[in-house]
């Protein structure tokens, strides 16, 4: 199966648990009375460490041969480095704007941060059926935004699509059929790049641990995407610090990936997917959990404040 990492960038209200909740309901991997399992990673027990807040959410679609993972990102600006190792995870984002109000503020820290990483989005002008929508003026806006915040042409040159997402629809025409979200689909799918590390399979198992949790079962848990090699249940791995020095060794106790709003078991994690391990006690976010034979972390993502201010 294909895959592609994505976020969505969406000022609050503008639309995006609608929208994920329609890609969903569209998406192949939704049935009726499909058992959801509790979105690990949405319970009350996130934890606090270092000072980092832990809200990343993933949702996970399939559309054709492919999986698209939705990965959430902080509506705000932090002050641990969150939203960079968020955003490292995926190779393209969606940034969701209500037509009516155009471009938020709020969105411009997460917004520039992609730009930086050299991400290329795709712009969704939402709620277009508002009789107050103005999406041709919500889309200059987001052009002089992109511009202001030194996008390269490649990024300037944005594809872009109307949207209901609470009619289900999106079309590259504001006039368009309006008949369901595959114009989003097919865009995401085209326009994102597949994971890069997808063919470093044959690698050392390596994953930078991006979001830490709490689960009642499971106890402490890492979310990241695997940047190289394979891993399952019951292999031995060990987790680096930053600087490379060795954290504690386990045993993987369950490998999970996000399936629609849930988490699911699965057999192998392969380089690209994004999955969830457990059965570490002390790794942490900004750690590399990886084979043993492994004595170089990942490169370190910002864990101290952001060196990009935006005001
Ligand atoms: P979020 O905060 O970005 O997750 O936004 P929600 O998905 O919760 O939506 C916020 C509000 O906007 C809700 O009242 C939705 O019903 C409404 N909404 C979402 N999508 C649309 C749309 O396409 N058109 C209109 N008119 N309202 C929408």
């Amino acid at each position: 199966m294909d895959l592609r990492n994505i976020a969505i960038i969406a000022h609050v209200d503008h639309g995006k648990t609608t929208l994920v909740d329609e890609l969903l309901k569209q998406s192949g991997a939704f049935r009726e009375n499909q058992q959801v399992s509790e979105r690990a990673l949405d319970s009350n027990d996130l934890e606090r460490e270092r000072g980092i807040t832990i809200l990343a959410k993933c949702t996970s679609v399939e559309w054709k041969d492919t999986r698209i993972n939705i990965v959430d990102t902080p509506g705000h600006a932090d002050f641990g480095g969150e939203v960079e190792r968020i955003l490292s995870m995926v190779d393209g984002v969606v940034l969701l704007v209500d037509a009516a109000e155009g471009p938020m503020p709020q969105t411009k820290f997460v917004t520039a941060k992609a730009l930086a990483l050299g991400l290329r989005p795709i712009v969704v002008l939402n709620k277009v059926d508002k009789p107050d929508a103005e999406p041709d003026r919500a889309l200059d806006e987001v052009f002089d935004l992109f511009s202001n915040l030194g996008a390269d042409d490649d990024q300037l040159d944005f594809p872009h699509l109307y949207a209901s997402g609470r009619s289900g629809w999106a079309d590259e025409e504001i006039d368009g059929p309006r008949k369901n979200l595959d114009a989003l689909f097919r865009l995401i799918s085209n326009h994102v790049p597949r994971p890069r590390v997808m063919n470093r399979v044959d690698e050392p198992f390596r994953m930078l641990a991006t979001t830490l949790s709490a689960d009642p079962f499971l106890g402490r848990i890492l979310t990241g995407r695997i940047e190289s090699g394979t891993v399952k249940t019951g292999a031995t791995v060990q987790a680096l610090s930053r600087v490379g020095q060795k954290i504690e060794q386990f045993r993987v106790s369950k490998v999970m990936a996000f399936r629609g709003l849930g988490q699911q078991e699965i057999e192998e994690g392969r380089a690209g997917d994004i999955v969830t391990l457990s059965g570490m006690q002390k790794a942490t976010v900004a750690d590399t959990l990886c084979a043993l034979a492994v004595e170089e972390p990942l490169p370190a993502l910002p864990i101290d404040p952001p060196t990009i201010s935006v005001t």
